[in-house]
């Protein structure tokens, strides 16, 4: 027999339950929609968007209830929410970049880091892989996370990890003093030997990070004088990698010469970031390995064209690097897709100015890649490559309604994806109607 108390419990539910049915929903009526697995356009569909969630999509342009709102689309190309697995939200680009360790506070940084999400996330970019910062981009990915600041949803990599002297070693190029004042380890991104590897991932774990990134070679923007050669040896890197397995968490490697791409690839890392001096040995190794590459285009021109252009922008050991691998890239990302290599979209936002990021699209096709394909990997590769494809990368019933719409074709034009009219991240518009 109900108690009283049941019965009331009861009433309740149902009251909670006929207010769910009355929740406002939001039907997108789209002109073209793109169709991400086939590589094609839809015409005259509907979307209906509830809460946070995408929950149908129609044929034709349907409606609710006069409480629900309609968003006209239909002069419009409209696809999912963009990812970009490489990106560095607390960065900017500058002449003053070296120096922000002595001269920038936490605060200062995270201010930055936050209004760089705010444009990246209106360049149509619902999702980012942060790859590495001060920590800052862990504390922004709660933020943002809890609603508390608008960005794109985050994965942090907390702070990045290499060996001494390696391309994340904070005290390259300074003088011997500072070297040893800031003396950094493990907590701060500096590991030799497999135990501090081990260690290292350990720290970042317990910061919070989402996944690991390890530089397996040298790199561009740091004052060491090699940009290309391996800085981690096979061992350490797997060390690296089984800490990471353990703990849940992927490993992105940065990596630029061929040497360190084939460690790290036989390492088991979960993808090789840059991979711009790939020989057609690295290269098998990917595609056989199914390791994801992530070629980060915009970086390589965007550091060469500005060496060009402005003599005396980088310190001349930059420069020297900058010339060398940056007019490299482009030609391996063309041989590399030519193999079956497994591609995930990514910039390196932050070495150059955030969003422009999907810039990326139009290097890609000159290359040789089909504009279809170069969406894939902004969209169901990425959300492969974070390994949530439940949530993320098209739009079908049941992914957060991260939905982006563009003018024209961009299966014909990509550059249109450079400028989206509407931004929508789990149901809140940014960009466009409704804004
Ligand atoms: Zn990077």
């Amino acid at each position: 027999m109900p108690t009283p108390t049941r019965s009331l419990l009861a009433l309740a539910l149902l009251a909670l339950a006929g207010h769910g049915a009355l929740a406002q929903k939001t039907y997108l009526h789209c002109g073209r929609l793109l169709d991400v697995r086939a590589g094609r356009l839809l015409t005259q569909q509907t979307i209906v968007v509830e809460k946070d969630r995408i929950t149908a999509v129609q044929a034709g342009y349907t409606a609710g209830g006069p409480q629900d709102k309609v968003i006209n689309l239909e002069n419009r190309t409209v696809l999912p929410g963009l990812i970009d697995c490489h990106v560095h939200l607390e960065a900017v680009p500058g002449r003053g970049s070296f120096a922000e360790q002595f001269t920038l506070n936490p605060a200062d940084v995270a201010f930055r880091a936050q209004a760089n999400a705010l444009t990246t996330l209106r360049a149509g970019f619902t999702t980012v892989r942060d790859c590495g910062g001060s920590g800052v981009n862990t504390a922004l990915r709660k933020a943002v996370a809890q609603g508390l600041v608008p960005g794109p949803r985050i994965y942090s990599a907390g702070v990045a990890i290499s060996s001494t002297g390696g391309h994340m070693d904070p005290t390259d190029g300074l003088s011997d003093f500072m070297m040893e004042k800031l003396n950094p380890g493990p907590a701060e991104g500096v590991a030799n030997g497999p135990e501090q590897c081990r260690q290292a991932v350990r720290e970042q774990f317990r910061r919070g990070a989402d996944l690991i990134k390890i530089a397996s070679t040298g790199g561009v923007l740091d004052l060491s004088k090699d940009g290309t050669g391996a800085q981690y040896t096979e061992e350490e890197i797997r060390a690296v990698v089984q800490t990471a397995r353990d703990l849940g968490m992927p490993v992105a490697c940065h990596a630029h010469g061929a040497e360190g791409i084939k460690r790290a690839i036989r390492a088991g890392v979960t993808s090789i970031d840059h991979g711009s001096l790939m020989d057609a040995e690295a290269i098998q190794l990917m595609a056989k390995n199914r390791t994801w590459y992530v070629p980060t285009l915009i970086a390589g021109k965007s550091v060469a064209d500005t060496t060009r252009r402005h003599p005396g922008y980088f310190p001349p050991v930059i420069a020297a690097k900058a010339l060398n691998v940056g007019t490299q890239m482009q030609g391996t990302f063309g041989r590399a897709i030519k193999q079956n290599v497994r591609v995930a979209f990514g910039t390196d936002a932050g070495v150059f100015r955030h969003g422009q990021n999907a810039l990326e699209f139009g290097y890609m096709t000159e290359a040789g890649m089909s504009p279809a394909d170069a969406l894939r990997t902004a969209t169901l590769n990425a959300a492969e490559l974070l390994g949530d494809t439940p949530n993320l990368g098209t739009l079908e019933a049941g992914k957060y309604a991260d939905i982006v719409a563009v003018e024209g074709d961009p299966l014909q034009n990509v550059a249109t994806l450079t400028k989206p009219v509407f931004v929508m991240k789990e149901g809140k518009v940014y960009v466009g109607a409704g804004n």
